[in-house]
């Protein structure tokens, strides 16, 4: 079992005026939040402050199968065993003691049962044994809100885009409402499972740039491929089944053209669907998120869509647009000074919990 450690040192964001993020929270209170992250596969823990710099400390470790996808078990092994350095590492970066923090944070889902139960399960250990608080948090909405502190941005239309989710969001009322999403394998799932049904060698992702973009430089133009989007929602199942065909039926000269049409077609969907809700909802911002916000090529192609409708385009760092224990720790300070929390008996996993469902009282 193969698992790829992160440096302590992420870099430093949240400069910029969280009162006006967050005008419904009283940010004179210091609190000190340890947050977690395991609904997939990586282990992460993050502190978080209410008080500048924000972000004091995120340490990660992502399992990554040798052979195949995601095994659940598997990856709840690797959680298991990374969780203690982890734990201690993030203390330690942050330069405090358990005793320290006032509450402790864990995104409750959506994710894979057995590796959100291991995060679950640590968070209740740690919150009964120390008497500290513990904090529920969603992990589509640490997403976004890791990605507003980290870009700045006050109400912005989301494009959240990562291993198992794809959805273009805003906020309305109370919570972040869902406009379109996709109606079966998310964009960075596309992305990997191309690649490892391709054949192209692991890791994925060197030095910031996914084998996929890589993969399409060298080519002039793109291969054709189906383009699905219905509505708001984008569908990628007949766009991997049609680039792997072709992978294996064209000849290994075809292949950066496959790679490009698959880049195309796959950011090309996502961006379209953001850019409907841009224009319905005529935000000033534009919010990309997620592991696939780390994509120079569709970050590229999302400040281009956002340009167009007169708004600002932003993303988080790499470290913090994949998953990351930091945005847990952060939506932990958030919900926290909201007065939400909830008992380590009532702190059960909810694999397929909404963004949707989600309040938001801090907003
Ligand atoms: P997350 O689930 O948010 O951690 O996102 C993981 C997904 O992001 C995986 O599908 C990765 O392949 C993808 N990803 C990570 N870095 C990049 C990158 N630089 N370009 C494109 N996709 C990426
Ligand atoms: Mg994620």
């Amino acid at each position: 079992m193969a698992s790829v450690a992160t440096p302590s040192s992420s870099p430093s964001i949240g400069g910029c005026n969280v009162e006006k993020l967050y005008p419904r929270l009283d940010f004179g209170r210091r609190v000190v939040v340890l947050g977690i992250e395991s609904t997939a596969h990586t282990f992460g823990v993050g502190v978080a402050s209410s008080r500048p710099p924000y972000i004091l400390a995120s340490v990660k470790d992502t399992y990554r199968p040798t052979t195949g996808g995601i095994h659940p078990r598997e990856a709840a092994a690797h959680h298991v065993r990374v969780a203690p350095r982890l734990l201690r590492e993030a203390l330690d970066a942050a330069g405090l003691g358990i005793e320290e923090i006032d509450a402790i944070a864990v995104a409750l889902g959506p994710g894979l049962g057995p590796a959100l139960r291991v995060g679950a399960t640590i968070a209740r250990g740690l919150a009964s044994y120390y008497g500290k608080p513990l904090v529920p948090v969603n992990h589509a909405l640490a997403h976004i809100e890791i990605g507003r502190l980290a870009a700045c941005m006050e109400d912005p239309l989301v494009l959240y885009v990562s291993g198992g989710n794809t959805m273009v969001t805003a906020y309305a009322r109370g919570r972040y409402r869902v406009f379109g999403e996709t109606l079966d394998v998310a964009l960075g799932n596309l992305l990997d499972t191309f690649a490892r049904d391709a054949g192209l060698a692991p890791p994925y992702v060197v030095g910031g740039l996914h084998v996929v973009d890589r993969c399409a430089e060298s080519a002039d133009k793109p291969w054709p491929l189906p383009y699905s989007v219905k509505g708001m929602d984008v569908s990628f199942s007949g766009l991997l089944t049609a680039a792997l065909r072709a992978w294996r039926s064209a000849g290994a000269a075809a292949r950066p053209r496959i790679c490009l049409g698959l880049r195309e077609v796959g950011y090309g969907a996502a961006v379209e669907v953001a850019e409907r809700g841009l224009a319905h909802t005529r935000k000033a911002e534009a919010l990309l998120t997620g592991g696939v916000a780390a994509s120079p090529v569709l970050q590229e192609k999302y400040a281009v869509m956002a340009g167009l409708h007169g708004a600002r385009a932003g993303w988080p760092p790499p470290h913090y647009a994949g998953d990351n224990g930091a945005m847990i720790a952060w939506v932990g300070v958030l919900n926290y000074l909201a007065g939400v929390t909830v008992s380590p008996e009532e702190a059960v996993v909810r694999q397929r919990w909404r963004l949707d469902a989600v309040e938001a009282p801090w907003r």
